[in-house]
């Protein structure tokens, strides 16, 4: 049912990529008088004169072992927003195709399809935050391209059950997009064991969130090897740096860091949750399986303002689709997290003084 050749633009079939000095020669050693780099080292101190890996070779071999899978079946890219770009520019034809979203969701996707020129349609979440299956088949057309699915799914923070990406997964001769930004923080398994059953399916991740990372910008995805060789194609021939690559390697080599650190984060999640279940303004706290939580509260403008004017941010998303009235809060530090709920308290004190 699913056919790659099909989907993939023309444009990108017959694109000649550009090859760079370092894709013709691939030893480490010799004399390197091939990509006009300084011989004579950088300006400052470090080695950053030369080319980084377009391949992200190093990076690719122990995150392919992390995650049971092998290199060529990974794409590494300036964040997961370089991956949500290139989907678009492979699969989707500007002005004719369109992608199926399933809000409340991640607004990348949106803002990502909009900069394309392609169609969004939307299939709201049913009110539990799980997708609403038969519409979404129904909604499918001849130039619908690409699904996305974000499980853990921001800003809700719940997983999407498996069996309905599934049967999407099945049910669509497109590309299914399962976007698992915070699958670290849930003891569910990433649907990339998956990956040989479903040739139409492409993973996201990312080093963001749970490795801490947002700020190096690297992105994963996870898909067959011929999605991956076309993800390739696009992508800028030195689309994640030196120092990016140097630092992604070093913190797989720190995966217990990692995994007790995730450990932590999910078990003041937990705390964090209790004491919000105290205040008398929060009237609903969804589960959650991400770093953070969604609650749902009489006067989102009002507890967003106060918060602000004591210097704490959280997000309003209180204007988004399903989450009328909806707070996303962060999961911070033991210390962050009390400075909140205290804060949270005062504010409920204060409310309770003016009845
Ligand atoms: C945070 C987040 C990402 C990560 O984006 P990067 O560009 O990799 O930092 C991806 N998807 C979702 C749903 C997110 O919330």
């Amino acid at each position: 049912m699913f056919d790659l050749n099909k989907i993939t633009r023309n444009n990108i079939k017959n694109l000649v990529p550009y090859s760079s000095a370092r894709d013709e020669f691939k030893g480490n050693e010799g004399i390197f008088l091939d990509a006009n780099e300084n011989s004579f080292g950088s300006v400052i101190e470090g080695n950053f004169n030369r080319y980084p890996d377009p391949l992200q070779k190093a990076v690719k071999t122990k995150l392919a072992e992390i995650k049971k899978t092998f290199a060529d079946n990974i794409f590494l890219g300036n964040g997961s927003d370089e991956a949500i770009d290139i989907l678009f520019r492979a699969f989707c034809e500007p002005g004719i195709d369109n992608v199926i979203v399933l809000p409340p969701t991640y607004g990348m996707y949106e803002v990502s399809a909009n900069i394309n020129n392609i169609e969004i349609q939307k299939v709201n979440l049913t009110q539990d935050f799980q997708p609403n299956l038969d519409k979404i088949i129904s909604t499918i057309n001849a130039n619908t391209k690409l699904i996305f699915i974000c499980s853990p799914n921001n800003p809700t923070a719940n997983l999407i059950d498996v069996k309905s990406i599934e049967h999407i997964l099945r049910n669509f001769s497109g590309i299914v997009v399962v976007d698992e930004a915070y699958i670290d923080f849930t003891d569910d398994k990433s649907i990339i064991e998956k990956l040989d059953f479903y040739p139409n399916l492409v993973i996201l991740q990312t080093f963001s969130k749970a490795w801490g990372l947002a700020g190096l910008r690297i992105g994963m995805a996870f898909a067959s090897k011929e999605i991956i060789r076309i993800f390739n194609k696009i992508k800028p021939p030195y689309n994640v740096n030196i120092l990016s690559q140097e630092l992604a390697l070093k913190a797989l080599g720190q995966h217990e860091k990692f995994q007790s650190v995730t450990r932590q984060i999910v078990t003041e999640r937990e705390k964090l949750k209790e004491v919000l279940k105290e205040i008398s303004f929060i009237n609903e706290i969804y589960p959650s399986d991400a770093n953070f939580i969604l609650v749902k509260t009489s006067d989102a403008q009002k507890i967003y303002d106060y918060l602000v004017s004591k210097k704490i941010i959280v997000r309003n998303r209180s204007k988004i689709t399903l989450c009328d009235g909806c707070l996303r809060i962060t999961v911070g530090t033991e210390n962050e997290n009390k400075q909140l709920t205290g804060e949270l308290k005062l504010f409920e004190k204060t409310l309770n003084e003016q009845v």
